[in-house]
């Protein structure tokens, strides 16, 4: 195996044969009223990866050392004196949520920045500061043979920001991260540092799961973790009216299916119409595993290729074909677990000033997949956000944590736009977002949490039955509100 991921491998080399034609027919979209963000070079001015939040903050503190007696009593006494000075707080790790989810305005942020792993290879966990990276857990888990159970589909993230998101992967059959969390160390509004787990401080534990950091701030976690391996592709085309039972057939009724994605053509004249899915299943042989790459040459070329589709529908189809034809014969090599999970995102960094990558993901049982399909032809053509991307994964039912997004089986349907940084298209993205999410919730699904703030407050709290008992116990846990985001003062604080 080359140090270029299988995934860029799938990704990219389409790229490579529809470029010239994509160099030749490629259009750019008129960037006309960018205007929305002008940067700063203020180090109270924070962002998130949206890039449309900036946020001026009062204080921003980043903890790097794993916490010791000293540096525990040093977040107490920030944050008595936060309360004293009715400053709110709250904690944040790499800042991928896109609506100020992870920022306090006028108050204290924390960037958690830990880098320590230990391993339990008897117990099959490991014990991990706050703010480690993915990127760090795979390194110390691929050399020991072993591959985190779940987490999302890059690696810069934070391991308490994913526990806090409750974030979903393409590993199966699991539900959200926070199933595989054994225990958490919390600090709560009052100062007291607990251990949380299913059998102690279980309250804490999972309304923390998925809590945005309005219950308190993580220093450390215990996780479960699994045997690292090598797998093999296999591609299958499915009709996308037919997609959700039918991934969930195959991930079910297949034995040792380990990580499983779908994709759709996104390109303008076949928009939606057809759809693959890719399964891996571990290979005989599964001495002398390779250790993880990261990005190599090709990652980088499938940046270009993915870029290329930027206006382009010869990009787009170039890159189906290669997908979904060309991808499938030449592409089915084996790899391993922690390969496949250890990819960046700046391996799709768009390098525009003037334009901006959002997500979206919407969360839909799998028997009325179908027609949420349907109603995004509907939706998305009739607005001017620029589709790239649609992932599609499975969710198993998490019926812990508060703020779930998946009592039941759950197709999530992973979404990425380029959108232009502009009052426009800020306002057209609200408008298509809010009917998207009216769909998911016609249909009895629900919307994602740490993306753009776009939904109603009425779409949120019928997307999420636990929001009234969350606000509750959040006001309950911390009366003087001193965890805070934008999360809560655009929407909990009113449930
Ligand atoms: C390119 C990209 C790919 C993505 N892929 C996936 C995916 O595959 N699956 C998925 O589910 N999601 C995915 N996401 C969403 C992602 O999981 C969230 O945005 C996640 O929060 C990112 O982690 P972070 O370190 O950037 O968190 P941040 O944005 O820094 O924080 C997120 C939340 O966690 C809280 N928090 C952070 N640290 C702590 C702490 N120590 N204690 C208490 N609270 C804390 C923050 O207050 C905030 O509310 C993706 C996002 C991007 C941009």
């Amino acid at each position: 195996m080359s140090k270029n991921t299988r995934r860029a491998f799938l990704l990219g080399t389409g790229a490579v044969i529809g470029g010239w034609a994509t160099r030749r027919y490629y259009t750019d979209p008129v960037p006309i009223g960018t205007n929305y963000v002008t940067p700063t070079a203020d180090p109270l001015i924070l962002n998130d990866a949206s890039e449309l939040s900036p946020t001026r903050v009062a204080k921003h503190i980043t903890v790097s050392d794993k916490f010791d007696a000293q540096s525990t009593a040093a977040l107490r006494a920030e944050l008595k004196d936060a309360e004293a000075n009715r400053r709110p707080v709250i904690a944040s790790a790499a800042r991928h949520s896109m609506g100020g989810q992870s920022i306090a305005q006028g108050g204290t942020t924390y960037t958690m920045a830990h880098d320590w792993v230990e391993l339990d290879t008897t117990n099959l966990t490991y014990r991990t500061g706050a703010g480690t990276r993915w990127s760090t857990i795979i390194r110390v888990l691929d050399a020991a043979g072993f591959s985190p159970a779940v987490m999302q589909s890059n690696n810069d993230f934070g391991v308490a920001a994913t526990y806090s998101v409750n974030a979903h992967g393409w590993p199966v059959p699991f539900g959200p991260m926070g199933s595989t969390v054994v225990s958490i160390q919390i600090m709560l509004a009052d100062g007291q540092l607990v251990t949380c787990s299913r059998e102690e401080n279980a309250d804490i534990f999972l309304s923390a799961m998925g809590g945005y950091g309005l219950i308190g701030i993580i220093t450390e976690l215990e996780v479960r973790m699994v045997p690292n391996a090598r797998l093999e592709p296999t591609f299958t085309h499915l009709d996308p009216m037919n997609f959700g039972p039918e991934f969930v057939r195959m991930i079910k009724g297949t034995p040792n299916v380990q990580m499983a994605y779908g994709r759709m053509d996104i390109s303008k004249d076949r928009f939606l119409e057809d759809a693959m899915m890719i399964t891996y299943r571990p290979t005989s042989d599964q001495s002398d595993l390779p250790p993880a790459p990261g990005s190599g040459w090709l990652s980088k070329r499938a940046r270009d290729i993915f870029r290329a589709q930027l206006g382009s529908d010869i990009a787009k189809h170039g890159r189906w074909w290669f997908e979904s034809s060309l991808g499938p014969r030449i592409g089915g090599g084996d790899t391993t677990r922690n390969a496949l999970l250890n990819e960046p995102v700046v391996t799709l960094d768009d390098r525009d000033p003037t334009r901006t990558d959002i997500l979206h993901e919407y969360f839909i049982s799998p028997d009325n997949f179908g027609a949420f399909i349907a109603a995004c032809r509907q939706i998305i053509p009739s607005s001017y956000q620029e589709l790239l991307n649609i992932t599609l994964r499975y969710v198993m039912p998490d019926n812990e944590s508060w703020l779930g997004y998946a009592p039941v089986d759950r197709i999530a349907a992973v979404m990425l736009f380029s959108q232009e940084k502009s009052l426009r298209a800020e306002e057209d993205a609200r408008r298509m977002t809010q009917d998207l999410i009216d769909a998911a919730i016609r249909l009895g699904g629900t919307y994602y949490l740490p993306y753009r703030l776009h939904a109603r407050p009425d779409q949120f709290a019928a997307g999420y039955a636990g929001l009234r008992p969350f606000a509750a116990k959040k006001r309950a846990m911390d009366p003087k509100l001193l965890f805070r985001n934008a999360l809560w003062d655009s929407y909990i604080a009113r449930a």
